[in-house]
Protein backbone atom coordinates (compact mmCIF):
# COMPACT_ATOMS: atom_id res chain seq x y z
CA UNK A 1 0.00 0.00 0.00
CA UNK A 2 1.37 3.30 -0.63
CA UNK A 3 -0.35 6.98 -0.04
CA UNK A 4 -0.62 9.48 -3.08
CA UNK A 5 -1.43 12.90 -1.82
CA UNK A 6 -3.53 14.94 -4.80
CA UNK A 7 -4.70 18.28 -3.79
CA UNK A 8 -3.89 17.59 0.09
CA UNK A 9 -6.08 14.96 0.03
CA UNK A 10 -4.55 11.23 0.93
CA UNK A 11 -5.47 8.52 -1.00
CA UNK A 12 -4.23 4.83 -0.24
CA UNK A 13 -2.86 3.42 -3.65
CA UNK A 14 -2.63 -0.61 -4.30
CA UNK A 15 -1.33 -2.51 -7.27
CA UNK A 16 -3.35 -5.56 -7.90
CA UNK A 17 -4.28 -8.00 -10.61
CA UNK A 18 -7.18 -6.05 -11.74
CA UNK A 19 -8.26 -5.00 -15.41
CA UNK A 20 -9.97 -2.09 -14.49
CA UNK A 21 -8.97 1.08 -11.98
CA UNK A 22 -11.15 1.49 -8.95
CA UNK A 23 -11.62 4.03 -6.70
CA UNK A 24 -13.84 4.22 -3.02
CA UNK A 25 -14.05 6.00 -0.01
CA UNK A 26 -14.81 3.72 3.13
CA UNK A 27 -16.57 5.18 6.00
CA UNK A 28 -16.14 6.20 9.04
CA UNK A 29 -13.04 8.41 8.19
CA UNK A 30 -14.25 8.77 4.54
CA UNK A 31 -10.35 7.77 3.85
CA UNK A 32 -10.10 7.02 -0.01
CA UNK A 33 -8.93 4.13 -1.54
CA UNK A 34 -7.37 3.38 -5.00
CA UNK A 35 -7.25 0.04 -6.23
CA UNK A 36 -5.11 0.17 -9.89
CA UNK A 37 -4.24 -2.48 -12.16
CA UNK A 38 -0.48 -3.68 -12.14
CA UNK A 39 0.53 -2.53 -15.09
CA UNK A 40 -0.54 1.13 -14.51
CA UNK A 41 1.85 3.53 -13.90
CA UNK A 42 1.74 5.58 -10.70
CA UNK A 43 2.07 8.87 -12.88
CA UNK A 44 -1.32 7.51 -15.01
CA UNK A 45 -2.77 6.11 -11.35
CA UNK A 46 -2.65 10.17 -10.50
CA UNK A 47 -3.94 11.64 -13.53
CA UNK A 48 -6.70 9.04 -12.86
CA UNK A 49 -7.07 10.63 -9.71
CA UNK A 50 -7.14 14.32 -10.64
CA UNK A 51 -9.60 13.66 -13.04
CA UNK A 52 -12.01 12.40 -10.02
CA UNK A 53 -11.15 15.09 -7.81
CA UNK A 54 -14.69 16.29 -7.93
CA UNK A 55 -16.31 13.30 -7.28
CA UNK A 56 -13.58 12.41 -4.47
CA UNK A 57 -14.61 15.55 -2.71
CA UNK A 58 -18.40 14.92 -2.89
CA UNK A 59 -18.43 10.95 -1.64
CA UNK A 60 -15.93 11.69 0.95
CA UNK A 61 -18.12 15.05 2.34
CA UNK A 62 -21.41 12.44 2.26
CA UNK A 63 -19.02 9.83 4.12
CA UNK A 64 -18.50 12.18 6.87
CA UNK A 65 -21.48 13.24 7.12
CA UNK A 66 -22.88 9.40 7.92
CA UNK A 67 -22.24 9.75 11.38
CA UNK A 68 -24.50 12.96 11.35
CA UNK A 69 -27.02 11.26 9.67
CA UNK A 70 -27.04 8.30 12.34
CA UNK A 71 -28.33 10.61 14.96
CA UNK A 72 -31.73 10.91 13.43
CA UNK A 73 -34.66 12.16 14.38
CA UNK A 74 -36.81 9.42 13.69
CA UNK A 75 -39.06 11.18 12.04
CA UNK A 76 -41.50 10.03 8.93
CA UNK A 77 -40.07 10.87 5.42
CA UNK A 78 -36.25 9.75 7.00
CA UNK A 79 -33.74 7.24 4.72
CA UNK A 80 -32.52 4.27 6.94
CA UNK A 81 -31.36 0.92 5.54
CA UNK A 82 -31.81 -2.61 5.99
CA UNK A 83 -30.69 -5.80 4.00
CA UNK A 84 -29.03 -3.27 1.48
CA UNK A 85 -32.48 -1.30 0.30
CA UNK A 86 -33.17 2.23 1.49
CA UNK A 87 -36.67 2.31 3.29
CA UNK A 88 -38.41 5.75 4.39
CA UNK A 89 -39.69 5.78 7.41
CA UNK A 90 -43.50 5.90 8.65
CA UNK A 91 -43.80 7.00 11.93
CA UNK A 92 -47.47 5.98 13.52
CA UNK A 93 -48.41 7.05 17.30
CA UNK A 94 -50.00 4.57 19.23
CA UNK A 95 -50.08 3.73 22.92
CA UNK A 96 -48.72 0.15 22.69
CA UNK A 97 -45.14 -1.03 22.77
CA UNK A 98 -42.40 0.00 19.80
CA UNK A 99 -43.10 -2.49 16.76
CA UNK A 100 -41.30 -2.10 13.39
CA UNK A 101 -42.22 -3.26 9.97
CA UNK A 102 -41.18 -3.23 6.87
CA UNK A 103 -44.23 -1.87 4.44
CA UNK A 104 -44.33 -2.90 1.21
CA UNK A 105 -40.99 -2.31 -1.05
CA UNK A 106 -40.52 1.49 0.15
CA UNK A 107 -41.54 2.15 3.71
CA UNK A 108 -39.60 1.13 7.45
CA UNK A 109 -43.03 1.57 9.57
CA UNK A 110 -42.13 2.56 13.56
CA UNK A 111 -44.95 2.28 15.56
CA UNK A 112 -44.40 4.11 18.90
CA UNK A 113 -46.33 6.39 21.69
CA UNK A 114 -46.03 9.56 21.18
CA UNK A 115 -44.25 10.67 23.99
CA UNK A 116 -40.97 8.63 22.93
CA UNK A 117 -38.04 11.05 22.39
CA UNK A 118 -35.76 10.56 19.77
CA UNK A 119 -33.35 8.01 21.73
CA UNK A 120 -36.18 5.95 22.61
CA UNK A 121 -37.41 6.08 19.24
CA UNK A 122 -33.74 4.89 18.36
CA UNK A 123 -33.40 2.25 20.84
CA UNK A 124 -36.50 0.45 19.58
CA UNK A 125 -35.00 0.48 15.66
CA UNK A 126 -31.92 -0.77 17.61
CA UNK A 127 -33.44 -3.63 19.12
CA UNK A 128 -35.26 -4.66 16.37
CA UNK A 129 -32.07 -4.13 13.61
CA UNK A 130 -30.10 -6.32 16.28
CA UNK A 131 -32.88 -9.13 16.33
CA UNK A 132 -33.27 -9.20 12.43
CA UNK A 133 -29.67 -9.47 12.18
CA UNK A 134 -29.65 -12.73 14.45
CA UNK A 135 -32.24 -14.41 12.68
CA UNK A 136 -30.22 -13.96 9.09
CA UNK A 137 -27.15 -14.99 11.20
CA UNK A 138 -27.90 -18.01 12.65
CA UNK A 139 -28.60 -20.39 10.08
CA UNK A 140 -25.75 -18.67 7.94
CA UNK A 141 -23.12 -19.51 10.95
CA UNK A 142 -24.38 -22.96 11.61
CA UNK A 143 -24.23 -23.75 7.60
CA UNK A 144 -20.73 -21.86 7.36
CA UNK A 145 -19.36 -23.66 11.05
CA UNK A 146 -20.14 -27.21 8.91
CA UNK A 147 -19.13 -26.60 5.56
CA UNK A 148 -15.50 -25.22 6.66
CA UNK A 149 -15.40 -27.88 9.51
CA UNK A 150 -15.09 -25.01 12.26
CA UNK A 151 -17.02 -24.28 15.38
CA UNK A 152 -17.18 -20.70 16.95
CA UNK A 153 -17.85 -21.07 20.81
CA UNK A 154 -20.48 -17.97 20.87
CA UNK A 155 -20.92 -15.38 18.50
CA UNK A 156 -22.83 -12.13 19.26
CA UNK A 157 -24.37 -8.83 17.81
CA UNK A 158 -22.05 -5.35 18.91
CA UNK A 159 -22.09 -2.11 17.85
CA UNK A 160 -18.42 -1.64 16.34
CA UNK A 161 -17.48 1.49 14.55
CA UNK A 162 -14.62 0.02 12.27
CA UNK A 163 -15.27 -3.20 11.69
CA UNK A 164 -18.00 -5.95 10.36
CA UNK A 165 -16.84 -8.29 12.46
CA UNK A 166 -14.24 -9.71 14.60
CA UNK A 167 -12.51 -13.06 16.25
CA UNK A 168 -10.73 -13.83 18.76
CA UNK A 169 -9.29 -17.01 18.03
CA UNK A 170 -8.10 -18.24 21.05
CA UNK A 171 -11.83 -17.97 22.56
CA UNK A 172 -13.46 -19.06 19.23
CA UNK A 173 -15.12 -16.42 19.87
CA UNK A 174 -17.16 -13.77 17.05
CA UNK A 175 -18.88 -10.96 17.06
CA UNK A 176 -20.70 -9.39 14.29
CA UNK A 177 -21.09 -5.36 13.87
CA UNK A 178 -25.24 -4.43 14.24
CA UNK A 179 -24.30 -2.09 11.09
CA UNK A 180 -24.53 -5.49 8.78
CA UNK A 181 -28.52 -5.52 8.55
CA UNK A 182 -27.92 -2.56 6.66
CA UNK A 183 -26.14 -4.27 3.71
CA UNK A 184 -27.38 -6.68 0.94
CA UNK A 185 -27.62 -10.31 2.44
CA UNK A 186 -24.61 -11.78 0.52
CA UNK A 187 -22.38 -9.30 2.23
CA UNK A 188 -23.65 -10.68 6.05
CA UNK A 189 -23.01 -14.39 4.44
CA UNK A 190 -19.46 -12.82 3.36
CA UNK A 191 -18.77 -11.58 6.76
CA UNK A 192 -19.56 -14.73 8.50
CA UNK A 193 -17.56 -16.37 6.19
CA UNK A 194 -14.44 -14.36 6.85
CA UNK A 195 -14.85 -14.47 10.56
CA UNK A 196 -15.55 -18.43 10.86
CA UNK A 197 -12.06 -18.54 8.36
CA UNK A 198 -10.13 -16.72 11.08
CA UNK A 199 -10.31 -20.05 13.13
CA UNK A 200 -8.63 -21.38 10.47
CA UNK A 201 -6.24 -18.37 9.92
CA UNK A 202 -5.68 -15.78 12.10
CA UNK A 203 -3.85 -13.49 9.64
CA UNK A 204 -4.92 -11.85 6.31
CA UNK A 205 -2.47 -13.70 4.36
CA UNK A 206 -2.45 -15.71 1.15
CA UNK A 207 -3.62 -19.29 2.97
CA UNK A 208 -6.58 -17.40 4.20
CA UNK A 209 -7.21 -15.73 1.15
CA UNK A 210 -7.78 -19.41 -0.53
CA UNK A 211 -9.56 -20.17 2.38
CA UNK A 212 -12.27 -18.02 0.91
CA UNK A 213 -11.02 -18.84 -2.05
CA UNK A 214 -12.34 -22.84 -1.70
CA UNK A 215 -15.49 -21.68 0.11
CA UNK A 216 -16.65 -18.53 -1.23
CA UNK A 217 -15.09 -17.95 -4.80
CA UNK A 218 -17.05 -14.33 -5.26
CA UNK A 219 -15.59 -12.81 -2.14
CA UNK A 220 -13.58 -10.42 -3.56
CA UNK A 221 -16.38 -8.33 -5.32
CA UNK A 222 -18.78 -8.87 -2.25
CA UNK A 223 -15.84 -7.43 0.26
CA UNK A 224 -15.60 -3.94 -2.43
CA UNK A 225 -19.55 -3.74 -2.48
CA UNK A 226 -19.47 -4.32 1.77
CA UNK A 227 -17.12 -1.56 2.23
CA UNK A 228 -18.43 0.91 -0.30
CA UNK A 229 -20.76 3.32 0.71
CA UNK A 230 -24.16 3.58 0.17
CA UNK A 231 -25.59 6.17 -1.72
ZN1 LIG B 1 -10.45 -10.53 9.17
Amino acid sequence: MKILTINNIPIDAEWKKIKNIHLSIYPPAGRAHVSAPIWMSEDSVRLFLITKLNWLKKKAGEVLSQPRQTKREFVSGENHYYKGRRYIMRVIYRNQPPKIEIDGLNHINLYIRQTASAVQKAQALQEWYRRELKIILEPFVKKWESLMNVKASRWEVKRMKTLWGSCNVGKARILFNLELIKKPIHCIEYVVVHELAHLLENRHNSRFKSILDANLPNWRPIKEELNEFIV
